[in-house]
């Protein structure tokens, strides 16, 4: 399934189908479908990148109804897609400045799903070959190949091409870096593409934001995701090492002394090192413990005090010990809670 819209699924045929036609047959390549009542009864979401079962396909009105989801191999839910093979992560040697505690910052993100992450460095138009050596040497260090392209001199694109066939892929970043032009290049029809797909579907005024996964002519499937400078992490203090390539490496040849070791001045660590990034982990490492010490005191609070929403937002106000003058429900109150844990972690309310 590569696109939802209202309740409707655009559903990418595994094999075209030939729809007898004069003068020639038609190619059928996608159906909108409908999900199946039956999946809505157990609860069955249908995501963007599931495969799915299709029951009596109306191939002339080009419809169908889902009526099977097949296991999932992985579940991203920002953006919301199954069976994402890998990640691709864009940034510019220059314009702007490549600045590697940003560049460690996402790469961590990307690496806290567990997926596959391929690093991508555009504009190397503008370094000298030395230079793009340097950076090759460095990230190298860091556990990671990166392919160096350039889009205005169309350098590295097949090499980049081939990283993305067969796989289902999403493409991250900071803005500025070149990733519209780089998705605009490597599916040159996208516009015509999405102009045709909007028109089917009404895409509407109010609906949150668009996921779909665009067919790469060289295959693959291609998922965009909105420019942000400053990913949320959320990754918890323990899991923290194993978003580091050069931990874990460290980690498999060695153990610490304690299970529970953060690396950070436990004895008899494997982990604390002479390696560039260990400091760009101690300081993620702070913000993961102050996050998950707020988390636990916004926890600790719901016990004596509930959430109340007003015009200014959520507050915390003394939870009322009797019912007749409880104006939220233990229910909204959770859901309320629910929210605000969402709030922070998204960088809505700063955790103090
Ligand atoms: P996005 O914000 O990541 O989607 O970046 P854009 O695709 O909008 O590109 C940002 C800027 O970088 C634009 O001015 C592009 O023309 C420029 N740009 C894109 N690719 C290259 C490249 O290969 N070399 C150079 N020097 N500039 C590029
Ligand atoms: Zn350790």
């Amino acid at each position: 399934m590569v696109a939802v819209q209202a309740n409707y699924y655009q559903v990418r045929l595994d094999s075209v189908h030939l729809l007898p036609a004069e003068p020639q047959p038609l190619e059928v390549t996608e159906l909108l479908c409908t999900r199946r009542a039956r999946l809505k009864k157990i609860g069955q979401q249908v995501m963007v990148g599931d495969r799915v079962l299709i029951e009596e396909p109306d191939w002339a009105g080009g419809r169908g109804a889902i009526a099977q989801v097949s296991p999932r191999t992985s579940e991203l839910s920002r953006p919301p897609i199954s069976n994402v093979d890998q990640i691709l992560l864009v940034f510019a040697l220059a314009e702007p400045t490549l600045d590697p505690h940003q560049l460690s910052r996402f790469l961590v993100k990307a690496e806290s799903t567990g997926l596959d992450v391929t690093l991508c460095l555009n504009k190397r138009d503008l370094l000298t070959p030395t230079e793009q050596q340097e950076w090759r040497d460095r990230l190298h260090q860091w556990g990671y190949e990166p392919i160096l392209i350039s889009i205005y001199q169309q350098e590295g694109l097949s090499e980049l091409q081939q990283r993305l066939s067969q796989k289902i892929t999403v493409v991250a970043g900071p803005s500025g870096v070149g990733k519209s032009s780089l998705i605009n290049d490597l599916i040159p029809t996208l516009d015509l593409r999405v102009g045709r797909v909007s028109g089917k579907l009404g895409r509407g005024r109010h609906t949150t934001r668009h996921v779909e996964l665009f067919e790469l002519p060289a295959g693959g499937l291609l998922a965009d995701t909105p420019g942000f400078n400053q990913p949320e992490m959320d990754t918890a203090p323990e899991d923290l090492a194993l978003c580091f390539p050069e931990a874990r490496q460290r980690l498999a040849a060695a153990r610490c002394q304690f299970s529970d070791c953060l690396h950070r001045d436990e004895p008899n660590c494997a982990v604390r090192g002479d390696w560039e990034r260990y400091e760009d982990y101690l300081n993620l490492l702070d913000e993961a413990v102050a996050r998950q010490t707020a988390i636990a005191r916004l926890k600790d609070a719901e016990s004596t005090t509930k959430v109340k929403t007003t015009e200014e937002g959520q507050v915390l106000e003394p939870k009322l010990e009797s019912k007749k003058y409880r104006r939220v429900s233990r229910r909204t109150q959770q859901q309320n809670l629910k929210e605000l844990y969402k709030d922070i972690e998204s960088g809505l309310i700063e955790p103090d």
